[in-house]
């Protein structure tokens, strides 16, 4: 099951880098603080402030938990910008705010996003001292001329050295992974999900690359330097992903930029493949090719074959909850299927089936 996740966004603060593709006040909203960053210091006032502000934010999502059904673990997750690019003094202040729901048992555990080149032995004591259980790494790619174009800063080499030293300190480790960045291909992509499978993580976000207005990759999309993914692109890369992934035992948390406030009223996505549904598009292509496959499997046993009437139905019975998923959009995957296979499908719900489980038989009514 999923933890129930309680985010505290620190937009941009700690980071010194500038990414081609990020504009962070953009993507989780400016900073409530006035902009407190890394190199200028928080007023006492501000961390005041920002300190009631976080207090008030875990109130109120615990609070929104209470009317949800109890979920298996809490936690807090500090998100936005790097957090171990932060002084370990304003890691340890942050953290300081969020030990005491820790040490009271309203919340289970805490999770924090950091640079693979960013995360020091020394930092990673810290992070362990706090409880943190769960360390993302924004990985991105595991491509040297990906990372080189993107301006991260580091080289795959370094994301393979810090998943280990995640891993040795027992932390649970997540990576995050964003397809269709410059220079980057459906292979290239498929070998940064197995490097990704490599690393043993716990979990994994896959993020499409989305050209957000005042970014630099904004300039490059403007010059017809950068040409983003088309959505159905995006849709095809993810979906092999996430299959490979969850065949490693890798949960796949999230796929696609949150719709934030900000993107959503601010129209500040300038191209690519933003879909307020990205996760469900992927879900329902997963779906539709493993319908695809078993029909397949079906229709390739030369017994069968011969057996078949043409005017027979195949009934899938999937799982209730993923009933959406593999009908698709406007029941998409239904139409797609009867288009390729030129026969008559119906997709129905069955309570009793386990997650990612499907049946299928054929009816002749
Ligand atoms: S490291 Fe993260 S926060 Fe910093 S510029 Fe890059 S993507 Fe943005």
């Amino acid at each position: 099951m999923k933890p129930f996740i309680i985010p505290l966004f620190i937009p941009h603060r700690g980071c010194p880098f500038q990414c081609i593709y990020c504009d962070q006040r953009i993507t989780t909203g400016p900073d409530p603080e006035n902009e407190i960053c890394e190199g200028h210091g928080a007023s006492r006032a501000n961390s005041e402030t920002e300190k009631s502000r976080l207090e008030e934010t875990v109130h109120q999502w615990l609070e929104q938990k209470k009317c949800l059904p109890p979920p298996s673990h809490i936690q807090i997750a500090f998100y936005g910008g790097s957090f171990t690019s932060l002084s370990m003094a304003e890691q340890t202040r942050l953290l300081t705010i969020a030990s005491p729901f820790l040490m009271s048992n309203a919340v289970d555990s805490l999770r924090i996003s950091a640079r693979p080149d960013y995360c020091s032995e020394e930092n990673l004591k810290l992070l362990r001292k706090f409880g943190v259980k769960t360390i993302e790494l924004g990985v991105q790619s595991m491509d040297n001329e990906v990372l080189r174009l993107s301006k991260r800063g580091y080289k795959p080499e370094t994301v393979h050295q810090t998943a280990a030293k995640v891993r040795e300190f027992g932390f649970e480790l997540g990576i995050q992974l964003m397809p269709g960045l410059p220079d980057d291909n459906r292979e290239k992509f498929i070998q940064t999900v197995e490097k990704a499978v490599s690393m043993q993580p716990h979990c994994a976000r896959l993020y499409p690359a989305v050209v957000i207005q005042g970014t630099p990759l904004a300039d490059n999309f403007r010059k017809g330097i950068y040409k983003p993914l088309l959505l159905e692109e995006a849709v095809d890369w993810c979906a092999a992903g996430a299959s490979r992934l969850r065949k490693a035992g890798v949960k796949v948390i999230r796929m696609g930029l949150q719709p934030t406030e900000n993107i959503r009223m601010g129209g500040k996505v300038v191209a690519g493949p933003f879909h307020p549904a990205f996760g469900q598009l992927v879900e329902s292509r997963i779906a539709l090719e493993k319908m695809s496959a078993m029909f397949l499997n079906f229709q390739e046993s030369d017994i069968r074959k011969q057996t078949v009437p043409e005017n027979n139905r195949f009934v899938f019975h999937v799982p209730f909850r993923e009933l959406s998923n593999y009908r698709g959009q406007r029941n998409g995957n239904l139409a797609k299927l009867e288009e390729s296979f030129k026969r008559k499908f119906v997709i129905l719900s069955d309570t009793n089936l386990g997650e990612g489980k499907i049946k299928m038989e054929q009816t002749s009514h």
